[in-house]
């Protein structure tokens, strides 16, 4: 089914070395750039049909600021050549401090992307270090002021807490120093570590610690007051915005089951009532298109049950909460008598409240998010 209001996402699938902590998919063989770009032009072809138009485009990774600008102007215009973009559309890209210049941002700017994800962290050279990025707070200044000096008007920086060393504290310095620049967009995210992270082992095996699950509230609380308190608004579990208008609309198709078309290896698309994935492996990816066929690796159709809960889900992580009309229209259910007991207990717990037509989280049932869901 061709439609309107779709999320384009890229994976690049490359970075320049491995960060400890990371569970993305990503390889270091930057010589397979070129193969991989002329498989991701073929990939667009393949769902010209079934996606016709855009208005978000985010391209992420990996990393995708190894790219050149003229590797990254040759996606624009295969993406330009094969669907509709929306002139309004927000185009995304993240980038990584140690890689960009000013030059490199006004080529950005001259590709028509509008919206810069900067990979920042920590403004501290010793949890950089720790957390095995390949760039320094001082690289992570310099690209904020090349991109607003580069006249981006939409920078968004990345940071992570829950770090070994990192008090609350230091934390709330780094909150201080990220607000000293108005970014007009911060993500925070907590330290979690997949089993096969270099990382993980470490904390087993050294007997370091990630912060109990107090301490993981507190520093959620935490995040959300200091930048609250300084006009932004908390419109997802780690997401901030200085507007309304500045709010991620990417990701925001994601918590509104909107649907997005993922290319590039391990990459994912939803439709309806339809998920897919690609494999995520390079030399397959280059493999497969090569022999013309989709690199997908599987699918799965969601049920009516599936689609209700994941709906719950992901609304429960959003301020906004859950539209209990358009879950009406959208599920056939309605949520505050499907689930009345629960839902009257988490009221009482000041979890979540009902406001306005909505079932929104509270900023305490927004620090238990992923539970809240269980219901
Ligand atoms: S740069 Fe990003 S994608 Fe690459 S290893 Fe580090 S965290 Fe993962």
């Amino acid at each position: 089914m061709k439609n309107e209001q779709a999320g384009l996402y890229v994976h690049i699938p490359f970075c320049a070395s491995k960060c400890g902590y990371c569970s993305f998919y990503s390889i270091k063989s930057i010589n397979l750039i070129p193969a991989f770009l002329s498989a991701l032009n073929r990939e667009m072809e393949f769902y010209k049909n079934l996606f016709t138009s855009f208005d978000t485009i985010y391209i992420g990774g990996g990393t995708p600021s190894l790219l050149t600008a003229q590797q990254l102007s040759e996606i624009s215009m295969a993406i330009n050549k094969f669907y509709r973009i929306d002139d309004k559309a927000e185009i995304t890209i993240e980038v990584n401090p140690g890689d960009v210049s000013l030059e490199y941002f006004q080529l950005l700017r001259s590709l028509g992307i509008n919206r810069v994800n900067i990979g920042i962290q920590s403004f501290d050279d010793h949890i950089l270090k720790f957390l095995g990025r390949r760039h320094t707070a001082k690289d992570g200044i310099a690209a904020i002021d090349c991109a607003k000096e580069a006249d981006f008007t939409n920078v968004g920086i990345d940071l992570i807490y829950g770090v070994h060393h990192q008090d609350i504290n230091l934390w709330k310095r780094t909150l201080q120093g990220a607000l000293s620049f108005t970014p007009e967009h911060i993500s925070c995210y907590q330290l979690s570590l997949d089993i096969k992270t270099p990382l993980f082992k470490k904390y087993t095996t050294d007997k370091i610690m990630l912060p109990q699950e107090n301490e993981q509230i507190k520093f959620f609380n935490t995040t959300s007051e200091e930048l609250e308190n300084a006009g932004y608004i908390h419109y997802e579990v780690s997401n901030f915005a200085r507007s309304d208008d500045l709010k991620s609309k990417h990701n925001m198709k994601y918590w509104q089951h909107a649907p997005y078309l993922g290319l590039g290896p391990a990459a994912h698309s939803f439709l309806e009532n339809r998920r897919w994935w690609n494999k995520p492996s390079v030399n397959n990816y280059l493999e497969e298109i090569a022999q013309n066929k989709m690199p997908v690796e599987n699918e799965e159709k969601l049920s009516a049950e599936q689609l209700k809960l994941e709906a719950l889900f992901l609304g429960l992580r959003t301020k906004a909460g859950i539209d209990l009309e358009r879950y009406k229209t959208r599920y056939g259910v309605d949520l505050l008598a499907d689930k009345k007991t629960i839902i009257e207990s988490l009221i009482k717990n000041k979890l979540v409240e009902v406001k306005d037509g909505f079932l929104r989280p509270t900023r305490s049932g927004m620090a238990v998010a992923d539970s809240l869901a269980l219901i």
